[in-house]
């Protein structure tokens, strides 16, 4: 726990991965376990984590890179941390993300910018773009992150790590803080996939807290990497290579494909044909998500109050004004309108049933393939500041990874290459709850 902190202050100085660190925390719990008899001490004893700041620690302020959650302290943990505490890992500290969760490059935090270890003048991708930078730059080799368009398979692809975006429902939800709650999973970031097995096996499975987490009994991820994937069916969404994605991700891929080919695996293209509606469905229905979801931050109940009100509706307004960043206002905004009455009908129920077609041909593909490949990101990270301008470039950059949650099934980014010295990632899409398949592919590819 000592040389993490050592390793910390070295390199964070550059990265500006972490939002906050909590050392005297981690050096007690790390003392306790010093005390536990050895065999009481599982395969993740002792390691150190980073907790992205959407996700709550007891006693620890979790912001949610938000003025809104500034001064914040949970008074319990995630169920994820209390998973992995009982674990044996000790958690180090908080990683910078998006506020709440929204964006794509980490720039839109509260409170500071993370940069890309390969190359500081870039982002490292977001949201959880402090969890894949941490670990990128060797600061700690385990963290979570949370996904709910993209925000742990983006910045792993960007950073060259592993970052797996678990089915909707494998692991809990309780204790992280909402952008849309039918989108949202909470994964592993992590170095190699073997790591990446590990940090799952220790938080996936029922919850009671969740009612959304799935009941269906949890494999052991490591037995099944046996590099082994002769025979395997892996379908090649036409879509996912066409418009929109740059060359040096498309041929990465192309070159990813070869490798699984001269393991064994049989490659063919299969179409995904409501590709299309992906991105704005997304838009809408996590925007509709969000904005409901955001009421709660009113001045009262939670986190920031304005000092300039002098009634009750002026403390919901200045408190909200004040506090909640210009990408969260649109979205509240976006959200609002979407859920209007005037617009329920022709653009909310429409951009539901778009989510179902979408998911359909998913199962459709499913029903022939055991995987679906692509590039994880259309490129690689861009210049810090260079699309902050653009919003829809913005969104543009979700186009590969929206789908995977409107559907709800897992997926992973692995390290596939690099082109002007920044990594590509290579996405491996699986069925509902196949995640083990997931980490075979991944583990052969690797
Ligand atoms: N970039 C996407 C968005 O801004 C994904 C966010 C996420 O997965 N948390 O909504």
């Amino acid at each position: 726990t000592e040389a993490t902190y050592e390793r910390v202050a070295k390199t964070d100085e550059d990265v500006q991965a972490f939002i906050s660190l909590n050392k005297e925390q981690a050096l007690e719990q790390a003392a306790q376990l010093d005390n536990e008899p050895v065999e009481n001490r599982g395969p993740l004893f002792g390691l150190p984590l980073g907790v992205k700041d959407n996700i709550v620690t007891k006693g620890i302020t979790t912001t949610a890179a938000s003025r809104m959650l500034e001064d914040f302290v949970p008074v319990y943990d995630a169920t994820v941390v209390e998973r992995l505490n009982k674990a044996g890992m000790v958690s180090v500290g908080k990683l910078n993300l998006d506020e709440f969760a929204m964006g794509s490059t980490t720039e839109t935090s509260a409170y500071k910018i993370t940069r890309n270890p390969w190359n500081l003048d870039h982002v490292p991708g977001g949201s959880s773009g402090g969890s894949a930078a941490a670990v990128a730059a060797g600061e700690i080799p385990f963290a979570l992150g949370t996904d709910t368009g993209g925000s742990i398979r983006q910045p792993a692809a960007f950073c060259g790590i592993v970052g797996m975006k678990p089915t909707y429902g494998r692991v809990s939800r309780s204790g992280l803080i909402a952008l849309a709650s039918s989108f949202d999973q909470i994964g592993p970031m992590t170095r190699t996939v073997e790591d990446n097995a590990l940090l799952l096996q220790a938080i996936a499975g029922l919850d009671a807290k969740d009612s959304s987490s799935s009941p269906i009994e949890v494999p052991n991820y490591k037995e099944a990497l046996t590099g082994d994937i002769k025979g395997l069916k892996i379908g090649v969404p036409t879509e996912y290579l066409g418009e929109g994605v740059s060359e040096e991700a498309r041929a990465a891929t192309l070159e990813a494909l070869k490798v699984l080919e001269s393991l064994g695996a049989i490659v063919e293209e299969v179409s995904l044909p409501h590709s299309t509606y992906a991105l704005p469905a997304y838009y809408f229905i996590t925007s509709a998500e969000a904005s409901s979801g955001l009421a709660r931050y009113d001045g009262v109940h939670y986190g920031y109050r304005s000092e300039n009100a002098k009634n009750l509706d002026e403390i919901y307004r200045k408190s909200r004004a004040e506090a909640f960043g210009h990408d969260v206002k649109r979205r509240i905004l976006l959200g609002t309108y979407t859920l209007g009455a005037g617009h329920y009908d022709d653009i909310y129920k429409k951009a539901q049933r778009a989510r179902a077609l979408v998911a359909q041909d998913f199962a459709d593909a499913f029903a022939k393939y055991d995987v679906l490949i692509s590039p994880a990101a259309p490129t690689t990270a861009m210049k810090i500041g260079e699309d902050s301008v653009d919003i829809v470039t913005k969104f543009m950059s979700d186009i590969l990874t929206t789908p995977i949650n409107l559907a709800g099934v897992p997926a992973i980014s692995v390290p596939c290459g690099f082109s002007n010295e920044l990594p590509l990632g290579l996405q491996i899409i699986g069925n509902h709850f196949d995640e083990a398949l997931i980490y075979k592919v991944a583990h052969a590819y690797e």
